[in-house]
């Protein structure tokens, strides 16, 4: 069984789905790895890095035709699998809310599409969860980025020539990427405050020594139900509380950093470019969310833009900037999935349809659209 990876052509991520320390675990495993000369090198993996640990350096054509499993972090446009083998298992970052049409290609070019995105919250599957190693990484990039664009500083100083008070952020949202965003925020020195709809992250805020801002849940509030410790869609009511609440907090903030989403769904909008006008000049938001349709107002995917004087980065490349740590968690959680499925004896990938995380993985089988949650949409 090889394990393959490529090129990435999308533009602008720059991770890996296989590194070679990668490479190292798979081939105790008894997998070998082909990589398409040139795959990891815009995340600093040379072709002699993953060859000195054992993998094949081939061609496209090679690294396609010769795959058991393809390991990707960005969904591959159809045209880039052209010659792949029929039943070839394409696994990682599928993106598979963005666009459902490329899931219609990859059933026609026959591949077993695995999206590492969909992959429940359970313990059993932790060590493969994509999004949270890289909302972790995204989060920390968040508040390093905003320390750069920021006119001041963020811990307390006392200087002989007098001194300076803390910067305060805030983090909205605190899943993953929102406890690192507070974590690095407080390391940094900043007095830390966040907010989230789901009242268990109170204590972890605290735990992290932020502050909670939180606006009480009341009936009716929840739209859609709260699952797998995601958050459900809040209510119009609701939204206008929180907008209260938030409003006057803001205008006291230097660094806002945004992660709030919902799967399957548009973020929710926190601020408004009317609340943005209230915060001081030089003060920096971050949108972590602006790629899955943005919780500020104004906010430009992969640009900064400046609204009343505030700097609004709508960060889409958190993690890829960190290209080195992301591609090694990623490749790990990669290699994480195929492990639990390599059956030693019989060498072969024992991916069983109807397993739980297969199930709730596969997007494409055997030609078709196999997910219910997108064989109506592609209907
Ligand atoms: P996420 O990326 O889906 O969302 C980010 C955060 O935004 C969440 O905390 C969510 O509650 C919040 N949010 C949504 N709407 C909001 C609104 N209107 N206002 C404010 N905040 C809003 O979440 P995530 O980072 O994937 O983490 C969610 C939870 O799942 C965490 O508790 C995390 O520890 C847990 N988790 C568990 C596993 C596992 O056990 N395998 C894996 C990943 C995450």
């Amino acid at each position: 069984v090889q394990i393959s990876v490529l090129v990435n052509l999308e533009a602008g991520d720059h991770r890996v789905a296989l590194t070679p320390s990668a490479v190292t675990r798979y081939a105790k495993l008894g997998l070998s790895t082909l990589v398409e000369s040139g795959a990891g090198l815009a995340a600093g993996f040379s072709d002699e890095a993953y060859a000195a640990q054992g993998a094949a350096i081939v061609s496209r054509q090679e690294a396609l035709t010769q795959a058991d499993a393809l390991v990707t972090v960005r969904p591959p446009a159809a045209a880039d699998l052209a010659g792949v083998r029929p039943g070839t298992k394409l696994i990682g970052g599928l993106a598979p809310y963005a666009d459902p049409a490329r899931m219609a290609d990859y059933a026609s070019l026959g591949v077993e599409a695995m999206a590492l995105e969909l992959l429940p919250r359970t313990t059993r599957a932790q060590a493969m969860d994509i999004l949270s190693s890289q909302a972790n990484l995204a989060g920390y990039h968040a508040v390093a980025r905003a320390t750069t664009e920021l006119n001041r500083c963020l811990p307390m100083m006392t200087t002989a020539a007098g001194s300076i008070v803390a910067a305060k952020a805030f983090v909205m949202g605190v899943g993953v990427a929102g406890l690192q965003a507070i974590a690095t925020a407080r390391r940094l020195g900043a007095v830390v405050s966040a907010t989230d709809v789901r009242p268990e992250t109170r204590e972890q805020i605290m735990s992290l020594g932020a502050k909670p801002v939180f606006e009480d849940i009341r009936d009716g509030d929840q739209l859609t139900a709260a699952a797998g410790g995601y958050a459900g869609e809040m209510s119009e009511a609701y939204r206008q509380r929180q907008a209260a609440l938030v409003s006057g907090h803001i205008a006291m903030q230097d660094i806002v950093v945004t992660t709030a989403l919902i799967p399957g769904r548009p973020a929710p909008r926190l601020i408004s470019d009317a609340q943005i006008a209230t915060m001081k000049p030089g003060s920096v938001i971050v949108d972590l969310a602006a790629e899955s349709g943005g919780n500020v107002e104004g906010a430009v995917v992969g640009e900064m833009v400046e609204r009343h004087g505030v700097k609004i980065i709508g960060l889409v490349d958190g993690a890829s900037r960190l290209a080195v740590d992301a591609s090694n968690l990623f490749a790990r959680n990669c290699y994480n999935f195929i492990e639990a499925y390599w059956d030693k004896v019989g060498k072969t990938l024992a991916m069983a349809a109807d397993d739980v995380l297969i199930e709730a993985v596969t997007l494409t089988r055997g030609g078709m659209i196999v997910h219910p949650r997108f064989v109506q949409a592609a209907a």
